[in-house]
């Protein structure tokens, strides 16, 4: 491939946002806020599958009940240093759970069903050979 990646947009599409009586921009936060850590882990993983991009953007897509109400999340969210902030934040709490974030016990259970990682998953795939 040749040229340059000046910038990446993420985009997320996410259910329906509701209306609770504040406006639907707290939804809109709400939901932002929610998925933080999800964008982060993202936009790591294209910076780290991209080398010297110049610029990651994350942006959710919210379908209904506006089909283009969109939410960008601001640059010093999703930068490098505070994204693996978050993900190292995170990775230390389950390790302090006494949970290994690199190797731990399979959950199986209806999840499975949808899970498009089955056929890469032992326990996962002998969980839905003994549903069928
Ligand atoms: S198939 Fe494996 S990875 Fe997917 S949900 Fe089931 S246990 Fe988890």
């Amino acid at each position: 491939m040749t040229g340059k990646y000046q910038r990446i947009s993420l985009i997320f599409k996410t259910s329906r946002l509701t209306d609770n009586g504040d406006g639907i921009n707290v939804s809109v936060e709400f939901h932002a806020a929610e998925y933080q850590l999800q964008m982060q882990c993202y936009s790591e993983a294209v910076r780290r599958m991209i080398p010297n991009i110049s610029e990651v953007k994350a942006t959710l897509q919210f379908l209904q009940p506006i089909p283009s109400l969109e939410y960008e999340y601001p640059s010093s969210m999703i930068s490098e240093a505070s994204s693996n902030q978050q993900i190292q934040a995170v990775m230390n709490r389950i390790g302090r759970c006494g949970s290994d974030p690199v190797s731990f016990a399979a959950s199986t259970g209806k999840q499975c069903l949808r899970c498009t990682f089955h056929d890469l998953c032992p326990e996962g795939s002998a969980y839905l050979s003994n549903k069928t």
